[in-house]
Protein backbone atom coordinates (compact mmCIF):
# COMPACT_ATOMS: atom_id res chain seq x y z
CA UNK A 1 0.00 0.00 0.00
CA UNK A 2 1.32 3.34 -1.09
CA UNK A 3 1.38 6.53 1.36
CA UNK A 4 0.38 8.73 -1.38
CA UNK A 5 -0.58 9.17 -5.15
CA UNK A 6 -0.09 12.12 -7.43
CA UNK A 7 -2.25 12.27 -10.35
CA UNK A 8 0.12 14.54 -13.09
CA UNK A 9 3.56 14.81 -13.50
CA UNK A 10 3.97 18.24 -14.18
CA UNK A 11 6.07 20.90 -12.32
CA UNK A 12 3.96 20.87 -9.66
CA UNK A 13 3.00 17.16 -9.68
CA UNK A 14 6.71 16.26 -9.15
CA UNK A 15 7.73 19.01 -7.19
CA UNK A 16 4.80 17.45 -4.38
CA UNK A 17 6.10 14.02 -5.00
CA UNK A 18 9.74 14.85 -4.22
CA UNK A 19 8.61 16.67 -1.00
CA UNK A 20 6.60 13.58 -0.25
CA UNK A 21 8.86 11.31 -0.73
CA UNK A 22 11.78 12.91 0.65
CA UNK A 23 9.71 12.73 3.88
CA UNK A 24 10.02 9.03 3.93
CA UNK A 25 6.45 8.57 2.24
CA UNK A 26 5.97 5.75 -0.05
CA UNK A 27 4.81 7.40 -3.16
CA UNK A 28 3.31 6.95 -6.91
CA UNK A 29 2.77 8.88 -9.43
CA UNK A 30 0.38 8.46 -12.55
CA UNK A 31 0.87 10.34 -15.60
CA UNK A 32 -1.85 10.71 -18.72
CA UNK A 33 0.85 11.02 -21.71
CA UNK A 34 3.83 8.96 -22.35
CA UNK A 35 6.59 11.10 -20.83
CA UNK A 36 6.72 13.29 -17.72
CA UNK A 37 6.79 16.83 -17.48
CA UNK A 38 3.28 18.02 -18.35
CA UNK A 39 3.51 21.40 -19.76
CA UNK A 40 7.70 21.59 -19.06
CA UNK A 41 8.47 19.07 -22.08
CA UNK A 42 11.17 18.82 -24.98
CA UNK A 43 10.44 16.78 -27.97
CA UNK A 44 11.96 17.16 -31.66
CA UNK A 45 8.42 18.53 -33.30
CA UNK A 46 9.95 19.29 -36.80
CA UNK A 47 13.14 17.77 -38.11
CA UNK A 48 15.11 15.08 -36.87
CA UNK A 49 17.69 16.90 -34.05
CA UNK A 50 15.64 19.65 -33.67
CA UNK A 51 14.24 19.82 -29.85
CA UNK A 52 11.46 22.47 -29.43
CA UNK A 53 10.22 23.26 -25.83
CA UNK A 54 6.65 22.03 -26.62
CA UNK A 55 4.92 24.69 -23.45
CA UNK A 56 7.35 26.27 -21.08
CA UNK A 57 10.53 27.56 -22.64
CA UNK A 58 11.65 30.17 -20.56
CA UNK A 59 12.54 29.71 -17.11
CA UNK A 60 12.94 32.93 -14.85
CA UNK A 61 11.45 30.92 -11.64
CA UNK A 62 13.36 27.64 -11.84
CA UNK A 63 16.24 30.04 -10.44
CA UNK A 64 14.02 32.25 -8.25
CA UNK A 65 10.95 30.37 -6.93
CA UNK A 66 11.15 29.50 -3.09
CA UNK A 67 10.98 25.42 -3.97
CA UNK A 68 13.60 25.58 -6.60
CA UNK A 69 15.78 27.81 -4.19
CA UNK A 70 15.68 25.31 -2.23
CA UNK A 71 15.96 21.74 -4.50
CA UNK A 72 18.85 23.93 -6.62
CA UNK A 73 18.66 22.64 -10.15
CA UNK A 74 22.46 23.44 -10.80
CA UNK A 75 23.22 20.40 -7.97
CA UNK A 76 20.90 18.54 -9.94
CA UNK A 77 22.77 18.87 -13.46
CA UNK A 78 20.74 21.16 -14.74
CA UNK A 79 22.63 24.36 -16.44
CA UNK A 80 20.11 27.32 -16.47
CA UNK A 81 22.15 29.60 -19.16
CA UNK A 82 20.44 33.00 -19.06
CA UNK A 83 20.69 35.43 -22.29
CA UNK A 84 22.34 39.07 -21.50
CA UNK A 85 18.74 40.53 -22.47
CA UNK A 86 16.03 39.19 -21.00
CA UNK A 87 13.29 40.21 -22.90
CA UNK A 88 13.02 42.72 -25.51
CA UNK A 89 10.35 44.34 -27.69
CA UNK A 90 10.96 45.62 -31.61
CA UNK A 91 8.94 48.82 -32.32
CA UNK A 92 8.48 49.65 -35.91
CA UNK A 93 10.80 51.77 -38.07
CA UNK A 94 13.32 49.32 -37.15
CA UNK A 95 14.25 49.81 -33.30
CA UNK A 96 13.49 47.79 -30.12
CA UNK A 97 13.32 48.47 -26.29
CA UNK A 98 15.08 45.93 -24.61
CA UNK A 99 15.44 44.70 -20.55
CA UNK A 100 18.94 44.10 -19.98
CA UNK A 101 19.43 41.97 -17.34
CA UNK A 102 21.80 44.72 -16.40
CA UNK A 103 19.80 47.62 -14.79
CA UNK A 104 21.90 49.82 -15.67
CA UNK A 105 22.44 49.49 -18.76
CA UNK A 106 18.22 49.35 -19.83
CA UNK A 107 18.18 52.13 -17.82
CA UNK A 108 20.84 53.92 -19.81
CA UNK A 109 19.33 52.66 -23.49
CA UNK A 110 15.92 53.92 -22.63
CA UNK A 111 17.14 57.09 -22.74
CA UNK A 112 15.12 60.02 -21.29
CA UNK A 113 12.30 56.75 -19.94
CA UNK A 114 15.52 55.19 -18.15
CA UNK A 115 15.04 56.80 -14.84
CA UNK A 116 11.44 56.47 -14.59
CA UNK A 117 12.53 52.48 -15.69
CA UNK A 118 14.69 52.70 -12.59
CA UNK A 119 12.09 54.30 -10.16
CA UNK A 120 9.83 51.17 -10.99
CA UNK A 121 12.41 48.20 -10.55
CA UNK A 122 15.29 49.12 -8.69
CA UNK A 123 14.28 48.85 -5.49
CA UNK A 124 12.07 45.50 -6.10
CA UNK A 125 15.15 43.97 -7.85
CA UNK A 126 16.99 44.77 -4.80
CA UNK A 127 14.61 42.98 -2.53
CA UNK A 128 14.12 40.17 -5.43
CA UNK A 129 13.43 37.29 -2.94
CA UNK A 130 10.81 39.23 -0.62
CA UNK A 131 9.18 39.85 -4.05
CA UNK A 132 9.01 36.48 -5.41
CA UNK A 133 8.57 34.36 -1.94
CA UNK A 134 5.35 37.61 -1.72
CA UNK A 135 4.08 36.48 -4.96
CA UNK A 136 4.99 32.94 -4.80
CA UNK A 137 2.87 32.44 -1.13
CA UNK A 138 -0.79 30.16 -0.81
CA UNK A 139 -1.93 33.99 -0.82
CA UNK A 140 -3.07 33.51 2.57
CA UNK A 141 -0.75 34.92 4.74
CA UNK A 142 0.72 37.87 6.19
CA UNK A 143 3.51 38.45 3.56
CA UNK A 144 6.60 38.33 6.36
CA UNK A 145 8.58 41.51 4.65
CA UNK A 146 5.85 44.15 4.27
CA UNK A 147 8.12 46.92 3.24
CA UNK A 148 8.82 44.82 0.35
CA UNK A 149 5.37 43.69 0.50
CA UNK A 150 3.97 47.63 0.13
CA UNK A 151 6.41 48.48 -2.42
CA UNK A 152 5.37 45.67 -4.77
CA UNK A 153 1.68 46.60 -3.86
CA UNK A 154 2.53 50.08 -4.56
CA UNK A 155 3.51 49.25 -8.10
CA UNK A 156 1.18 46.83 -8.47
CA UNK A 157 -1.57 49.59 -8.18
CA UNK A 158 -0.20 51.91 -10.03
CA UNK A 159 0.49 49.89 -13.37
CA UNK A 160 -3.37 48.59 -13.22
CA UNK A 161 -4.71 52.12 -13.09
CA UNK A 162 -5.09 55.15 -15.77
CA UNK A 163 -2.04 56.18 -14.03
CA UNK A 164 0.24 53.70 -15.90
CA UNK A 165 1.01 56.33 -18.65
CA UNK A 166 1.80 58.82 -16.47
CA UNK A 167 5.07 57.18 -15.24
CA UNK A 168 6.78 56.17 -18.89
CA UNK A 169 7.39 59.92 -21.23
CA UNK A 170 7.40 57.86 -24.48
CA UNK A 171 6.67 54.78 -26.63
CA UNK A 172 9.54 52.48 -26.11
CA UNK A 173 9.18 51.57 -21.98
CA UNK A 174 5.70 51.79 -22.04
CA UNK A 175 5.90 49.06 -25.05
CA UNK A 176 8.78 47.14 -23.22
CA UNK A 177 6.69 47.12 -19.82
CA UNK A 178 3.13 46.14 -21.60
CA UNK A 179 5.41 43.14 -23.74
CA UNK A 180 5.61 41.17 -19.67
CA UNK A 181 1.72 42.05 -18.74
CA UNK A 182 0.14 40.46 -21.91
CA UNK A 183 1.65 37.14 -20.64
CA UNK A 184 -1.62 36.89 -18.55
CA UNK A 185 -3.50 36.55 -21.91
CA UNK A 186 -5.53 39.52 -21.08
CA UNK A 187 -5.95 43.10 -21.77
CA UNK A 188 -2.62 44.50 -19.93
CA UNK A 189 -3.78 46.62 -17.30
CA UNK A 190 -5.79 44.64 -15.38
CA UNK A 191 -4.38 43.92 -11.87
CA UNK A 192 -3.25 40.37 -12.36
CA UNK A 193 -1.13 41.16 -15.71
CA UNK A 194 -0.04 44.19 -13.89
CA UNK A 195 1.18 41.85 -10.60
CA UNK A 196 3.00 39.51 -13.26
CA UNK A 197 4.43 42.34 -15.02
CA UNK A 198 5.99 43.77 -11.93
CA UNK A 199 7.18 40.41 -11.20
CA UNK A 200 8.72 39.00 -14.06
CA UNK A 201 10.11 42.70 -15.04
CA UNK A 202 11.84 41.98 -11.58
CA UNK A 203 13.57 38.85 -12.17
CA UNK A 204 14.16 40.29 -15.63
CA UNK A 205 17.28 42.34 -13.76
CA UNK A 206 17.91 40.11 -10.94
CA UNK A 207 18.79 35.91 -11.95
CA UNK A 208 17.53 37.11 -15.52
CA UNK A 209 15.18 34.81 -17.68
CA UNK A 210 17.16 31.78 -18.40
CA UNK A 211 16.62 28.46 -20.49
CA UNK A 212 17.97 25.27 -19.67
CA UNK A 213 20.70 23.84 -21.56
CA UNK A 214 18.97 21.15 -23.98
CA UNK A 215 15.38 22.43 -23.06
CA UNK A 216 12.96 22.32 -20.44
CA UNK A 217 12.64 18.58 -20.39
CA UNK A 218 16.07 18.73 -18.17
CA UNK A 219 14.31 20.69 -15.16
CA UNK A 220 11.66 17.80 -15.32
CA UNK A 221 14.19 14.84 -15.28
CA UNK A 222 16.11 16.43 -12.63
CA UNK A 223 12.90 16.19 -10.62
CA UNK A 224 12.15 12.59 -11.74
CA UNK A 225 15.68 11.57 -10.72
CA UNK A 226 15.63 12.74 -7.76
CA UNK A 227 11.98 11.40 -6.77
CA UNK A 228 12.99 8.02 -8.03
CA UNK A 229 16.57 8.30 -5.48
CA UNK A 230 13.89 8.49 -3.31
CA UNK A 231 11.97 5.70 -3.85
CA UNK A 232 9.26 7.16 -5.39
CA UNK A 233 7.61 5.23 -9.02
CA UNK A 234 6.21 6.75 -12.02
CA UNK A 235 3.52 4.99 -14.38
CA UNK A 236 3.32 6.77 -17.86
CA UNK A 237 0.93 6.48 -20.28
CA UNK A 238 -1.68 5.90 -16.89
CA UNK A 239 -4.73 8.67 -17.31
CA UNK A 240 -6.44 7.90 -13.84
CA UNK A 241 -10.34 7.90 -14.72
CA UNK A 242 -11.20 7.24 -11.22
CA UNK A 243 -10.39 8.06 -7.77
CA UNK A 244 -11.98 4.81 -6.56
CA UNK A 245 -9.33 2.90 -7.38
CA UNK A 246 -7.39 5.06 -4.88
CA UNK A 247 -10.08 4.92 -2.13
CA UNK A 248 -7.56 3.28 0.42
CA UNK A 249 -4.87 5.47 -0.06
CA UNK A 250 -4.06 8.33 2.78
CA UNK A 251 -3.02 11.53 0.23
CA UNK A 252 -4.18 11.44 -3.61
CA UNK A 253 -2.94 15.24 -5.06
CA UNK A 254 -4.37 15.92 -8.46
CA UNK A 255 -1.95 17.84 -10.64
CA UNK A 256 -4.70 18.64 -12.49
CA UNK A 257 -7.60 21.21 -13.64
CA UNK A 258 -10.81 21.66 -11.48
CA UNK A 259 -12.84 19.52 -14.49
CA UNK A 260 -10.76 16.89 -14.31
CA UNK A 261 -11.50 16.54 -10.55
CA UNK A 262 -15.11 16.40 -11.39
CA UNK A 263 -14.72 13.84 -14.27
CA UNK A 264 -12.88 11.97 -11.80
CA UNK A 265 -14.24 11.93 -8.16
CA UNK A 266 -17.19 11.97 -6.78
CA UNK A 267 -17.83 15.70 -5.78
CA UNK A 268 -20.26 16.70 -3.01
CA UNK A 269 -22.84 19.05 -5.22
CA UNK A 270 -22.04 22.45 -3.17
CA UNK A 271 -18.18 22.03 -4.22
CA UNK A 272 -19.40 20.82 -7.31
CA UNK A 273 -21.45 24.01 -7.95
CA UNK A 274 -18.10 25.97 -6.99
CA UNK A 275 -15.71 24.13 -9.55
CA UNK A 276 -18.33 24.53 -12.32
CA UNK A 277 -17.91 28.45 -11.67
CA UNK A 278 -14.51 28.32 -12.12
CA UNK A 279 -13.30 30.30 -15.61
CA UNK A 280 -10.96 29.01 -18.42
CA UNK A 281 -9.45 32.06 -20.08
CA UNK A 282 -7.50 33.56 -22.80
CA UNK A 283 -5.69 30.87 -25.12
CA UNK A 284 -2.43 30.39 -26.99
CA UNK A 285 -1.36 28.59 -30.91
CA UNK A 286 1.80 27.46 -30.97
CA UNK A 287 3.98 27.15 -33.71
CA UNK A 288 7.57 25.76 -33.51
CA UNK A 289 10.09 26.79 -36.75
CA UNK A 290 13.35 24.73 -37.81
CA UNK A 291 15.31 27.77 -39.22
CA UNK A 292 18.11 28.13 -41.50
CA UNK A 293 20.03 30.99 -39.01
CA UNK A 294 18.69 33.14 -36.42
CA UNK A 295 15.73 35.80 -36.90
CA UNK A 296 17.05 38.89 -38.69
CA UNK A 297 15.81 41.33 -36.38
CA UNK A 298 15.87 44.68 -37.95
CA UNK A 299 16.67 45.69 -34.67
CA UNK A 300 20.22 44.42 -34.19
CA UNK A 301 20.11 43.77 -30.63
CA UNK A 302 17.28 41.55 -30.06
CA UNK A 303 19.83 38.83 -31.74
CA UNK A 304 21.03 38.58 -27.92
CA UNK A 305 17.18 38.38 -26.41
CA UNK A 306 16.27 35.29 -24.97
CA UNK A 307 12.53 36.54 -25.35
CA UNK A 308 10.86 39.00 -27.73
CA UNK A 309 7.76 40.33 -27.32
CA UNK A 310 6.25 41.20 -30.78
CA UNK A 311 3.00 42.70 -30.94
CA UNK A 312 3.96 46.60 -31.22
CA UNK A 313 2.88 49.38 -29.57
CA UNK A 314 1.39 49.55 -25.99
CA UNK A 315 -1.90 51.00 -27.71
CA UNK A 316 -1.81 47.99 -29.95
CA UNK A 317 -1.26 45.43 -27.24
CA UNK A 318 -4.52 46.35 -25.86
CA UNK A 319 -6.48 46.40 -29.07
CA UNK A 320 -5.18 43.17 -29.19
CA UNK A 321 -5.48 41.52 -26.09
CA UNK A 322 -9.30 43.27 -25.27
CA UNK A 323 -9.96 41.52 -29.67
CA UNK A 324 -8.80 38.04 -27.66
CA UNK A 325 -10.65 38.74 -24.75
CA UNK A 326 -13.92 39.10 -26.35
CA UNK A 327 -13.75 36.09 -28.19
CA UNK A 328 -12.35 36.98 -31.58
CA UNK A 329 -9.07 36.45 -33.31
CA UNK A 330 -6.82 39.49 -33.99
CA UNK A 331 -5.77 40.36 -37.08
CA UNK A 332 -1.86 41.31 -36.21
CA UNK A 333 -1.65 38.88 -32.65
CA UNK A 334 0.54 39.00 -29.69
CA UNK A 335 3.27 36.60 -30.41
CA UNK A 336 5.56 35.65 -27.70
CA UNK A 337 8.69 34.31 -29.04
CA UNK A 338 11.44 32.55 -27.21
CA UNK A 339 15.61 32.57 -29.02
CA UNK A 340 16.92 29.19 -27.66
CA UNK A 341 19.60 29.49 -29.55
CA UNK A 342 20.80 32.76 -28.06
CA UNK A 343 22.42 30.76 -25.20
CA UNK A 344 21.85 27.23 -26.01
CA UNK A 345 23.68 25.83 -29.44
CA UNK A 346 22.27 22.19 -29.09
CA UNK A 347 18.80 22.71 -29.45
CA UNK A 348 19.44 22.58 -33.29
CA UNK A 349 22.10 20.83 -35.48
CA UNK A 350 24.81 22.34 -37.79
CA UNK A 351 24.38 26.22 -37.03
CA UNK A 352 20.55 26.01 -37.41
CA UNK A 353 17.78 27.27 -35.12
CA UNK A 354 14.63 26.54 -33.51
CA UNK A 355 12.17 29.06 -32.71
CA UNK A 356 9.57 29.07 -30.30
CA UNK A 357 6.64 31.18 -30.75
CA UNK A 358 3.27 31.38 -29.67
CA UNK A 359 0.08 33.28 -30.30
CA UNK A 360 -2.85 34.83 -27.90
CA UNK A 361 -6.55 33.33 -29.34
CA UNK A 362 -9.74 33.30 -28.03
CA UNK A 363 -9.77 29.72 -25.58
CA UNK A 364 -11.38 26.84 -27.77
CA UNK A 365 -9.92 28.68 -30.94
CA UNK A 366 -8.90 25.73 -33.90
CA UNK A 367 -7.59 28.19 -35.71
CA UNK A 368 -3.84 27.55 -36.79
CA UNK A 369 -2.62 31.47 -36.94
CA UNK A 370 0.90 30.12 -38.02
CA UNK A 371 0.54 32.99 -41.32
CA UNK A 372 -0.07 35.35 -38.47
CA UNK A 373 2.68 34.73 -36.63
CA UNK A 374 4.75 35.03 -39.66
CA UNK A 375 3.57 38.13 -40.76
CA UNK A 376 4.26 39.70 -37.52
CA UNK A 377 8.06 38.17 -37.57
CA UNK A 378 8.44 39.37 -41.35
CA UNK A 379 7.00 42.96 -39.89
CA UNK A 380 10.43 43.42 -37.63
CA UNK A 381 12.56 40.64 -39.63
CA UNK A 382 11.69 40.96 -43.31
CA UNK A 383 13.26 37.93 -44.48
CA UNK A 384 12.19 35.94 -42.00
CA UNK A 385 10.18 33.38 -43.86
CA UNK A 386 12.67 32.28 -45.81
CA UNK A 387 14.97 30.90 -42.94
CA UNK A 388 11.74 28.43 -42.14
CA UNK A 389 12.68 24.63 -42.92
CA UNK A 390 10.05 23.12 -40.85
CA UNK A 391 7.07 23.97 -38.61
CA UNK A 392 4.60 22.62 -36.46
CA UNK A 393 1.46 24.06 -35.71
CA UNK A 394 -0.77 23.20 -32.59
CA UNK A 395 -3.89 25.29 -32.35
CA UNK A 396 -5.42 25.58 -28.84
CA UNK A 397 -8.23 23.53 -29.44
CA UNK A 398 -5.82 20.49 -29.71
CA UNK A 399 -4.16 21.40 -26.45
CA UNK A 400 -6.06 19.04 -24.10
CA UNK A 401 -5.86 16.20 -26.29
CA UNK A 402 -1.87 16.47 -24.83
CA UNK A 403 -2.63 17.77 -21.92
CA UNK A 404 -5.97 18.22 -19.85
CA UNK A 405 -5.11 21.04 -17.86
CA UNK A 406 -5.06 23.12 -20.38
CA UNK A 407 -8.96 23.52 -21.34
CA UNK A 408 -9.77 25.52 -24.70
CA UNK A 409 -5.68 25.97 -24.66
CA UNK A 410 -5.97 28.02 -21.56
CA UNK A 411 -1.84 27.64 -20.98
CA UNK A 412 -2.71 29.02 -17.38
CA UNK A 413 -5.06 25.87 -16.88
CA UNK A 414 -7.64 28.93 -15.86
CA UNK A 415 -8.44 32.64 -16.24
CA UNK A 416 -6.06 35.17 -14.40
CA UNK A 417 -8.89 37.54 -13.33
CA UNK A 418 -7.70 38.94 -10.13
CA UNK A 419 -10.44 36.72 -7.96
CA UNK A 420 -9.08 33.48 -9.68
CA UNK A 421 -5.64 34.32 -8.80
CA UNK A 422 -6.04 34.91 -5.50
CA UNK A 423 -8.94 32.48 -4.77
CA UNK A 424 -8.50 29.94 -7.73
CA UNK A 425 -10.01 27.49 -8.07
CA UNK A 426 -12.49 28.49 -5.08
CA UNK A 427 -12.78 30.95 -2.14
CA UNK A 428 -11.29 28.14 0.14
CA UNK A 429 -8.85 29.14 3.29
CA UNK A 430 -7.19 25.85 2.49
CA UNK A 431 -7.80 26.32 -1.64
CA UNK A 432 -5.56 22.61 -2.19
CA UNK A 433 -8.07 20.64 0.40
CA UNK A 434 -11.26 19.57 -1.37
CA UNK A 435 -14.46 17.76 0.78
CA UNK A 436 -12.94 14.54 -0.62
CA UNK A 437 -11.21 13.06 2.44
CA UNK A 438 -7.16 13.23 1.65
CA UNK A 439 -8.02 14.48 -2.16
CA UNK A 440 -5.90 17.20 -2.65
CA UNK A 441 -5.02 19.62 -5.60
CA UNK A 442 -1.94 20.84 -6.27
CA UNK A 443 -2.23 21.96 -10.22
CA UNK A 444 -1.48 25.70 -11.29
CA UNK A 445 -5.22 26.15 -10.27
CA UNK A 446 -3.91 26.38 -6.88
CA UNK A 447 -2.41 29.47 -5.65
CA UNK A 448 0.06 31.06 -6.60
CA UNK A 449 -1.44 30.01 -9.99
CA UNK A 450 0.61 29.28 -13.41
CA UNK A 451 4.67 28.71 -14.08
CA UNK A 452 7.23 26.25 -13.83
CA UNK A 453 7.71 27.26 -9.90
CA UNK A 454 6.59 24.08 -8.11
CA UNK A 455 5.12 26.36 -5.64
CA UNK A 456 1.19 25.12 -5.93
CA UNK A 457 2.88 21.35 -5.62
CA UNK A 458 5.04 22.63 -2.82
CA UNK A 459 2.29 24.84 -0.62
CA UNK A 460 0.12 21.29 -1.21
CA UNK A 461 2.65 18.73 -0.55
CA UNK A 462 3.64 21.04 3.13
CA UNK A 463 -0.48 20.55 3.78
CA UNK A 464 -0.61 16.96 3.42
CA UNK A 465 2.06 16.34 5.06
CA UNK A 466 0.90 17.87 8.57
CA UNK A 467 -2.72 17.44 8.12
CA UNK A 468 -2.76 13.16 6.84
CA UNK A 469 1.08 12.19 8.44
CA UNK A 470 1.74 14.80 11.29
CA UNK A 471 4.84 15.74 9.75
CA UNK A 472 5.55 19.55 9.86
CA UNK A 473 9.30 19.46 8.42
CA UNK A 474 9.82 22.83 6.08
CA UNK A 475 9.69 21.58 3.07
CA UNK A 476 12.71 23.88 2.20
CA UNK A 477 14.94 21.56 5.09
CA UNK A 478 13.34 18.35 3.28
CA UNK A 479 14.97 19.82 0.21
CA UNK A 480 18.33 20.15 1.80
CA UNK A 481 18.18 23.50 2.20
CA UNK A 482 19.02 25.48 4.62
CA UNK A 483 16.70 28.86 4.62
CA UNK A 484 13.25 28.82 5.22
CA UNK A 485 10.61 28.47 2.86
CA UNK A 486 7.82 30.88 1.62
CA UNK A 487 4.99 28.37 2.55
C1 LIG B 1 2.25 26.80 -24.62
C2 LIG B 1 2.65 27.05 -23.19
C3 LIG B 1 3.70 27.92 -22.92
C4 LIG B 1 4.11 28.16 -21.60
N1 LIG B 1 5.21 28.93 -21.37
C5 LIG B 1 5.70 29.03 -20.12
C6 LIG B 1 6.97 29.61 -19.88
O1 LIG B 1 7.67 30.01 -20.81
N2 LIG B 1 7.42 29.67 -18.59
C7 LIG B 1 6.70 29.16 -17.54
O2 LIG B 1 7.16 29.24 -16.38
N3 LIG B 1 5.49 28.59 -17.73
C8 LIG B 1 4.99 28.49 -19.00
N4 LIG B 1 3.80 27.84 -19.22
C9 LIG B 1 3.00 27.42 -18.08
C10 LIG B 1 3.55 26.17 -17.42
O3 LIG B 1 3.89 25.22 -18.38
C11 LIG B 1 2.48 25.60 -16.48
O4 LIG B 1 1.96 26.62 -15.65
C12 LIG B 1 3.05 24.49 -15.64
O5 LIG B 1 3.51 23.43 -16.43
C13 LIG B 1 1.98 23.99 -14.69
O6 LIG B 1 2.45 22.86 -14.02
P1 LIG B 1 1.46 21.82 -13.39
O7 LIG B 1 2.29 20.81 -12.74
O8 LIG B 1 0.44 22.55 -12.59
O9 LIG B 1 0.62 21.19 -14.61
P2 LIG B 1 1.07 20.64 -16.01
O10 LIG B 1 2.47 20.96 -16.30
O11 LIG B 1 0.05 21.11 -16.96
O12 LIG B 1 0.96 19.05 -15.86
C14 LIG B 1 -0.24 18.40 -15.59
C15 LIG B 1 -0.05 16.94 -15.91
O13 LIG B 1 -1.18 16.21 -15.42
C16 LIG B 1 -1.48 15.20 -16.36
N5 LIG B 1 -2.87 14.78 -16.16
C17 LIG B 1 -3.98 15.56 -16.21
N6 LIG B 1 -5.06 14.80 -15.96
C18 LIG B 1 -4.62 13.54 -15.72
C19 LIG B 1 -5.27 12.31 -15.38
N7 LIG B 1 -6.60 12.21 -15.25
N8 LIG B 1 -4.52 11.19 -15.21
C20 LIG B 1 -3.15 11.25 -15.32
N9 LIG B 1 -2.50 12.41 -15.64
C21 LIG B 1 -3.23 13.52 -15.83
C22 LIG B 1 -1.25 15.87 -17.70
O14 LIG B 1 -1.07 14.93 -18.73
C23 LIG B 1 0.02 16.67 -17.41
O15 LIG B 1 1.18 15.93 -17.68
C24 LIG B 1 3.39 27.55 -20.53
C25 LIG B 1 2.34 26.68 -20.80
C26 LIG B 1 1.99 26.41 -22.12
C27 LIG B 1 0.89 25.42 -22.39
Amino acid sequence: MVDAVVVGSGPNGLAAAVLLARAGLEVEVFEAADDVGGGCRTAELTLPGYHHDICAGGHPMALASPFFRAFDLATHGVELLTPEISYGHPLDGGVAAVAWRDLDRTVEDLGAEGSAWRRLFAPLVRQWEAVVDLAMSDLRHLPRDPIAAARFGRRLLEQASPLWNARFSGEAAAALFTGVSAHAIMPPRRFSAAGVAVLLGTLAHAGGWPIPRGGSQAIVDALTADLRRHGGRIHTGHRVDTLDAFADVRAVLLDTAPTELLRIGRVPSAYRKRLERYRFGGAACKVDFALSGPVPWQARELAAAGTVHVVGTRAEAMAVERTVAAGRHAERPYVLVIQPGVVDPSRAPGGNQTLYTYAHVPNGSGRDVSAQIIAQLERFAPGFRDLIQAQHVRPAARMPAHNANYVGGDIAAGAMTLAQTVLRPTPRWNPYATPLPGVYLCSAATPPGPGVHGMCGMHAATRVLRERFGISTDPAVLLGATVRSAA
